[in-house]
């Protein structure tokens, strides 16, 4: 889908949001379910971007002007959209790629879910976002999938997925309101697909790159022949199906792909611990997401979120980009990094009835979620485990070339023997 490399002329002209690659894997949702699973709909634009007034976990608040309301009802014309992920009270930062990012000023639909304290979540995260971008005479309504990690699955998780529609954004916005309004009618905003490319974010690759300071991360311990260990959420799917394996299995290949440059080591099962609830010194992978990080979960009928990645980083004392510079950095050839102070990789509830069937394909997922713990984006080579879309054909015996390269990048791989 959008991962891939085709830009065209007017793609490379526009302007727009967060270039980074991502950590996000999700099997797309159907328009109907989305309005359906929505509790509120709404056309806002956003009024203000602010870190999170919480101690933790890092997250983002969105300010959002109501322009039009949907579907449901909201208390007062602005509401606070907060998503995973930014830079705490603290200092520490948790970058989760695929998660959607905002301008101040940008015009946005959004499918929201209502939260206790008060905050909208965004349904499926990045599949529950649709900003308007003006391009080739259209006013598109376009998710930023480029972050993310797509299944080219459907919904039963055997046929390939029809590339992502372009949207008018006037059209959709009239057909979701008749549909919220019980008008179930055929699709007919969906643009011409020659325009395809239209208004699209770029994918950028291979190595993540923080939007602050633009620098790329990675683990500067491995330079000192430091190991890491990734230890597993105890209870969740993983006690049940085969995510304990997979994940062995895709460490395994990281591995050896870096000839032993990556060390990351077996810490595990764990009780009680929440990936991507804190710094808390442990690499984890957890299962059925539940702090409801993710809203909206995952089902083999009508898709959703898998799995989100995310890094862990020093800020630096301060909430702003600008205080980075006091943060927690390395180097390495000349070049500055961010050093990544741990990840965690969370799989959304409901995965299991599409995980714990195929075994293969989440060594795969996660062998593609560990690449990103290890501070690399997405490569344009399609049969690579970090291209941005599954490739049933790639092998899971060794990684590609252009995995191997990419990773040679960001750390010291001895050469084969
Ligand atoms: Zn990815």
């Amino acid at each position: 889908m959008s991962c891939r490399s085709r830009l065209t002329k007017m793609a490379l002209l526009l302007s727009l949001a967060a270039a980074s690659a991502g950590a996000t894997s999700f099997v797309t949702v159907p328009d109907e379910a989305l309005v359906d699973g929505a509790a509120v709909i709404a056309q806002v634009t956003v009024e203000s971007v602010e870190p999170a007034p919480i101690a933790a976990p890092p997250a983002t608040d969105y300010f959002v002007q109501i322009e039009r309301l949907l579907k449901g009802y909201v208390t007062g014309s602005t509401v606070v959209v907060r998503v995973p992920g930014g830079i705490g009270p603290d200092g520490i930062g948790l970058r989760i790629w695929g998660v959607p990012q905002f301008r101040t000023g940008e015009r946005t639909l959004l499918f929201l879910a209502p939260r206790v304290d008060g905050t909208y979540g965004i349904l499926h995260l990045m599949l529950g976002a649709f900003s308007e971008v003006e391009a080739g005479g259209y006013r598109i309504a376009v998710r930023a999938l480029s972050e993310a990690l797509s299944l080219p699955l459907s919904s039963a998780g055997e046929t390939p997925m029809a590339t992502e529609p372009q949207r008018d954004f006037a059209g959709f916005v009239n057909w979701i309101t008749d549909r919220a309004n019980g008008l179930r009618r055929p699709i007919d905003y969906y643009l011409d697909p020659a325009l395809a490319d239209l208004g699209r974010p770029r994918a950028s690759g291979p190595l993540l790159e923080d939007r602050c300071t633009q620098l790329n991360y990675r683990w500067s311990g491995f330079d000192q022949d430091e190991a890491f260990k990734w230890s597993f959420d105890a209870a969740g799917y993983d006690g049940r199906g085969g995510g304990r394996g997979a994940f062995l299995r895709a460490r395994r290949l990281w591995k050896r792909a870096s000839n032993g440059a990556v060390r990351f080591q077996n810490g595990g099962a764990l009780r009680n611990r929440a990936a991507l609830g804190g710094l808390d010194g442990v690499n984890l992978l957890a299962f059925d997401d539940p702090r409801d990080d993710v809203a909206g979960s995952f089902s083999c009928s009508s898709g959703g979120v898998l799995s989100l990645t995310g890094v862990w980083f020093d800020n630096g004392r301060g909430q702003s980009c600008e205080r980075i510079g006091t943060g927690r950095k390395g180097f390495r050839d000349g070049r500055q990094y961010l050093e990544i102070l741990a990840a965690d990789i969370l799989v959304n509830d409901g995965a299991s009835c599409l995980l714990s069937k195929d075994v293969l394909l989440t060594a795969r997922i996660f062998a593609h979620e560990l690449g990103h713990s290890l501070g690399l984006a997405h490569v344009a080579d399609s049969a690579a485990v970090m291209s941005g879309e599954v490739s049933r054909s790639s092998s899971l015996e060794h990684l590609e070339a252009s995995d191997v390269e990419a990773v040679s990048e960001l750390y010291d791989t001895p050469p084969s023997r």
